[in-house]
């Protein structure tokens, strides 16, 4: 690592409390938002002309950025052909001439426009093209208030970076190599910069208010996420004491893999079966080194957040298959969980005052079927390739359930109508992670081949604490005895029917929950594969 000068002076600061453990030494990356308002400037008489040519000058200049883009994808060949296209050419010019607009407003009103109308149209395929033409306009607008976006996925050196929050379209761009921590000013422990920055085993802290007042691009940060404790521009003997923290963090990941050979068997020799969550294939690889027993939880949102379309049977159907071939021994498929505070770059939902009650997860699948169809005739597909489990998110009915089950039969049927392999026997289960679930889970137990508890979102819907608001991040407590109740009567539940329960929520990946929890008869534990190492030898005691 370069050495680091500051030239400020050294700040302390504490977090409340840890999204991701470790211990981390960087120069600061601070990842700005960008305003993408149009100025408002007004347009002189007889100034049209500059304003029309400075559209056809970023217009050229957009064209050549996506030429050089679809070099290496195709789908941004498509954008020049839309970027380039007459409509948006005479719907700019038209205003700028006829409208006294500039040209940020003259290519901002235009895009909505433009975009509205692919996103009324019949045909699907053209409706997505609506996520295009918005890019295009974000591109046009970028040029033409000359701001410079920081590339995520260009950072080639450590850095920590420090955001006021950070989204999953922005972490999925993300090289872990390179991100040795994050620190944001918003967002809690179960948010999903936590849950992708424990997946890859980044130190992490969230819900740290004001830092970005505090420091400049550069300044050195060391932060001990464990503790909370972060350092900015720390005097010489503060880093050291760092380095030598670092150097112990270190020793102890290398002294508990030595486990990694043990089976996750308990003192009263229980076989526990140890899963990781994923959101993509390149983390199952990343921990297949660990002695995993599979993948407890398959969040299939992050597929469909990465696109530009709705992913297709086709390009589902290649990842599920992957998935299972790299887990054999159980691979367990979450369907769409998107809503609450997981958007789609393609798809506008309605502004919803509370999205974690809102649109979100089995209610979308359940509303749009041809969607549900797709996902779960893709995971069908590929059960025949491994041991998949298919898993339904946010059940608050049993009729819910029933019905999702009853879509899983139809696309069954029709892929025995059309001769195509799968698993006839695949499990269906449901998570278990609203307070509806827990007070109905002996009547769940009779319908669901088994059980998940997602601790997330339980302690936030039996608290009402938003497990996003870092103001109330101290009173969100998945320790809390409210929640543990619930814990304590799934499984109970589960058991009596036969069932068996496993825990995905951060929880599971807690090694201070995990006496607790094998006391209540948990069966398998599922987490970030970063807590992998450590969940096992508090297992084995
Ligand atoms: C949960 O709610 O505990 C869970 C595992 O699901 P997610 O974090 O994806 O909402
Ligand atoms: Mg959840």
């Amino acid at each position: 690592m370069a050495d680091m000068v500051d030239m400020v002076d050294m700040v302390e600061m504490k977090a409340v409390k840890t999204a991701s453990r470790g211990i981390a030494i960087a120069p600061a990356y601070i990842y700005r938002e960008i305003d993408l308002t149009p100025d408002n400037y007004p347009v002189a008489e007889g100034a049209a002309l500059q304003e029309e040519a400075q559209f056809q000058e970023v217009k050229q200049a957009v064209l050549a950025e996506l030429e050089q883009l679809s070099q290496d994808n195709p789908i941004f060949a498509a954008h020049m052909a839309i970027a380039d296209d007459y409509t948006l050419q005479e719907g700019v010019i038209g205003r700028i001439k006829s409208g006294k607009k500039n040209v940020q407003q003259a290519i901002f009103e235009t895009v909505e426009e433009v975009a509205e109308i692919f996103g009324q149209m019949e045909d699907e395929y053209m409706r997505e093209r609506k996520a295009d033409v918005l890019d295009i306009g974000k591109r046009l607008l970028i040029k033409c208030k000359k701001i410079s976006v920081q590339d995520l996925a260009a950072i080639s050196e450590p850095v920590i970076i420090v955001a006021r929050d950070l989204f999953p379209s922005d972490t999925v761009k993300m090289n872990p190599e390179f991100v040795k921590g994050i620190i944001t000013e918003e967002g809690g422990v179960t948010s999903h910069v936590s849950i992708m920055a424990k997946n890859y085993g980044i130190p992490a802290l969230t819900g740290v208010s004001g830092i970005l007042s505090k420091l400049e691009d550069g300044n050195t940060i060391c932060m001990d996420a464990g503790s909370g404790d972060i350092v900015i521009a720390p005097k010489q003997g503060v880093l050291e004491g760092y380095q030598k923290r670092l150097q112990a963090d270190l020793k102890e990941q290398e002294e508990i893999k030595k486990y990694r050979s043990m089976e996750a068997v308990t003192p009263a020799g229980k076989r526990i079966s140890l899963c990781i969550n994923v959101g993509n294939t390149e983390e199952i690889k990343l921990a297949l080194d660990k002695n995993i027993d599979g993948v407890g939880l398959f969040r299939t949102e992050f597929l469909y957040m990465e696109n530009t379309h709705f992913p297709t049977e086709e390009e589902q159907f290649a990842v599920y298959k992957e998935a299972a071939s790299l887990c054999p021994k159980e691979v367990t498929i979450r369907t769409l969980d998107i809503g609450g505070d997981k958007s789609l770059p393609y798809y506008e939902f309605e502004p919803e005052e509370n999205p974690f009650l809102g649109w979100r997860a089995i209610r979308i699948s359940l509303d749009m079927p041809d969607l549900f169809r797709t996902q779960l005739r893709a995971i069908l597909r590929a059960s025949a390739f491994g041991h998949i489990r298919i898993m339904f998110p946010m059940m608050i009915s049993v009729e819910e359930l029933q019905k999702a089950k009853e879509m899983v039969e139809k696309c069954k049927e029709e892929l025995r109508q059309e001769g195509i392999a799968f698993d006839d026997g695949v499990e269906t289960g449901m998570m278990m992670e609203t307070p509806a679930s827990v007070l109905l889970a002996e009547e769940f137990a009779k319908e669901a081949d088994f059980f998940s508890i997602g601790t997330n979102d339980l302690t936030q819907y039996i608290l009402a604490v938003d497990r996003g608001n870092k103001k109330i991040a101290s009173r969100y407590d998945s320790f809390h005895p409210a929640v543990i109740k619930a814990v304590a009567s799934i499984i109970e539940a589960g058991h009596k029917h036969n069932r068996k329960v496993g825990m995905c929520g951060e929880l599971a990946g807690d090694v201070h929950a995990v006496p607790k929890l094998l006391a209540l008869g948990l069966d398998e534990f599922s987490m970030s594969a970063g807590n992998v190492d450590y969940v096992r030898k508090a297992i084995i005691g």
